[in-house]
């Protein structure tokens, strides 16, 4: 590898699971990656006390002995970024994993450097960038087809700066072929490298007013975020955490996803590999994997690679938003992660936090989120031109231990992102999927989309959300009534709530991952089975003032019809939601007291 190599060398003195310490290591620096030992283990320097140094390492360190040689590279944990990374499944330090799905214990060779972007792949170059120009990082040298569905821009890196001397002319070229050079000397590749635990620069970060449309109706009408913000998905084993997360991956509006599973089973990750290459992306029709990036550390590989897992995940995240493009990067779970955490505390025996966590997990946890954002690309702000933004919206699963949230990863995260998609046990027990607990979610973000709601979404958007809020709340309070004084204390308006607020829950909030025509839920049908639940409820309403008994109207088949309107599919909604619409007012308006 053509970095400055400082080697440093010392002695391999203890050996703690994932973490080592080594003498003789003057000169070190924290966050330096070393390699142990004979194999070259790669590991990462977390604290120094003289000449002693202690890393996390981030391959297996069974039957490595006292002794052994420790060298310092003189660089921190990086990553590659070019062309290629798309459709990728990588490790946590970015080793490129082929198959996942044989393997069960190491997937790779310890101690093995393998090229994360492949140097003998030529990609068409066209050039963007002229002889003469000033440029700085950010700013795009050309640009490469990597996939049907993206546009690879070839970016100069951060902090470089100068006037372009010469660039290469349209043709095939590798990632490490000279596609550029300044004035100063510098060559520029395709691809280039940056430091993962720092987070890539942007010109400046803006308001977050778009939002981040998941195809799932309870979160898009109910708790939307925006584009370049951040939201927890917090629940038990099995309530649904990774079925959002994939859902998300598969549904969502983002243009790029980054995958992070960390430390969860391995055949959750072998689902996403055999099935993504088969997926549409709903933006292109072209393959789910030529937009996906998977960095994969299941249970069973070693636990510091969870912390790089996350680290790399999100650096590769940012790349793609510097080009411009919305970007999701989903982390199932981040609990895996703070528990790496606390295991690599508790071995260099540093003072433990709440339940064991360090002290700095929370500083951890914010400084992760904080790197979500929607930006203005770094890069020559042109006067007259419109910026180049991006955005990176991060999703974050946690699983509490028993579904408590008062635990601190759950509590930590809340305080740092703008949505709460609350995953509930007990709806999940009852087979409502996904599970969000429509009394305990929430997003911060909705005052900065009501704009684009009332603009985008289908008229009525926002009081019909409003309305089927209100609805909810009103349920709750009105079972808690049922709970204390039995059911014949409700009057028939108020038992027509409970019906309706039922419809909402059934056929509304739920929505099978599975369902061919169901799993992803555009506005116009989203809007259209709220507008079909609440017109029902009005029309029925105006019949039992009209001294209608609820069983006559809870007997015609309008709501079974509704019900259905779920397995229609996106295409086409509209129209038969208004006819159905139509006969709800005809047939309620003219149901007449005997
Ligand atoms: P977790 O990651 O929280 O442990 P999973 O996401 O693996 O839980 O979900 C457990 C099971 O719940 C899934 O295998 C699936 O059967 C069911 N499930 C979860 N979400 C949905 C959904 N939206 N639609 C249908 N089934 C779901
Ligand atoms: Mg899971």
């Amino acid at each position: 590898m053509a970095v400055a190599e400082k080697q440093i060398t010392g002695k391999l003195v203890r050996i703690s699971g994932p973490m080592i310490e080594a003498e003789g290591m003057l000169g070190a620096t924290m966050g330096e990656i070393v390699r142990v030992g004979k194999l070259g283990l790669m590991g990462e320097v977390i604290r120094i006390d003289n000449d002693k140094i202690y890393a996390q390492v981030f391959e297996d360190t069974s039957g490595m002995f006292l002794g052994e040689e420790v060298s310092g590279t003189g660089v921190p944990l990086t990553v590659e970024l070019g062309p290629g990374l798309l459709a990728s499944t990588y490790d946590g330090i970015q080793r490129p994993l082929i198959t996942l799905k044989e393997s069960s214990g190491d997937f790779i060779s310890r101690g093995l450097t393998a090229l994360a972007l492949d140097r003998n792949r030529k990609w068409e170059f066209t050039p963007v960038a002229q002889v003469g120009q000033e440029v700085m990082g950010g700013d795009i040298l050309g640009t490469v087809p990597e996939t049907g569905a993206i546009l690879h821009k070839i970016l100069v890196p951060p902090r470089v700066k100068g006037r372009i001397k010469t660039v290469a002319p349209a043709g095939e070229y590798t990632v490490t072929d000279t596609i550029a050079t300044l004035e100063d000397g510098t060559n520029l590749q395709m691809m280039h490298k940056s430091p993962v635990k720092l987070p890539r620069p942007f010109f400046k970060k803006l308001p977050p007013n778009q939002p981040f449309l998941t195809r799932q109706r309870v979160l898009d009408m109910l708790f939307p975020i925006a584009k370049g913000g951040s939201s927890i998905v917090p629940g038990g084993f099995g309530s649904g955490k990774t079925v959002v997360e994939q859902s998300l991956s598969k549904h969502s509006n983002a243009q790029v996803i980054v995958y992070v599973g960390c430390g969860e089973r391995g055949n959750e990750m072998a689902e996403v590999l055999t099935e993504f290459p088969h997926l549409e992306d709903p933006n292109t029709g072209d393959s789910l994997m030529n937009r996906t990036i998977l960095v994969v550390n299941t249970s069973n590989m070693p636990v510091a690679a969870r912390d790089a897992s996350v680290y790399t995940g999100i650096t590769l995240a940012e790349y793609y938003r510097d080009q411009g493009y919305d970007v999701a990067l989903m982390a199932d779970s981040t609990s895996r992660w703070a528990e790496a955490l606390r295991e690599i505390s508790s071995r260099l025996e540093e003072m433990p936090g709440e339940e064991g966590y360090p002290t700095y997990l929370s500083e951890r946890i914010s400084a992760f989120y904080e790197r979500a954002g929607t930006v203005i690309c770094a890069g020559t702000q042109k006067e007259g031109e419109e910026p180049r933004m991006g955005s990176l919206t991060a999703v974050g699963a946690v699983s509490p231990p028993g579904g408590d949230y008062s635990e601190p990863v759950t509590q930590t995260s809340m305080r740092v992102v703008g949505g709460l998609w609350a995953l509930d046990a007990s709806l999940a027990y009852r087979r409502h999927y996904p599970s969000v607990n429509w009394n305990r979610s929430y997003s911060l973000y909705f005052d900065g989309l009501r704009h684009w709601f009332e603009e985008n979404a289908p008229a009525g958007w926002i009081s019909r959300r409003q309305q089927a809020l209100s609805l909810l709340q009103r349920e709750a309070e009105l079972q808690e009534v049922v709970q204390l004084v039995g059911p014949d204390a409700l009057q028939d308006t108020e038992r027509l709530i409970l019906e309706v607020a039922r419809l909402v829950r059934d056929v509304f909030l739920q929505q099978s991952a599975y369902s061919k025509n169901d799993a992803s839920c555009h506005l116009d049908k989203c809007f259209g089975i709220m507008e079909l639940i609440l017109t029902f409820h009005e029309e029925a309403e105006k019949a039992v003032r009209r001294e209608i008994p609820l069983s006559r109207i809870s007997s015609l088949p309008l709501k079974e019809e509704v019900a259905r309107t779920k397995e229609e599919p996106n295409e086409g909604f509209v129209e038969k939601k208004d006819a159905l619409l139509e006969r709800i007012k005809l047939e309620l308006g003219a149901l007449e007291a005997k």
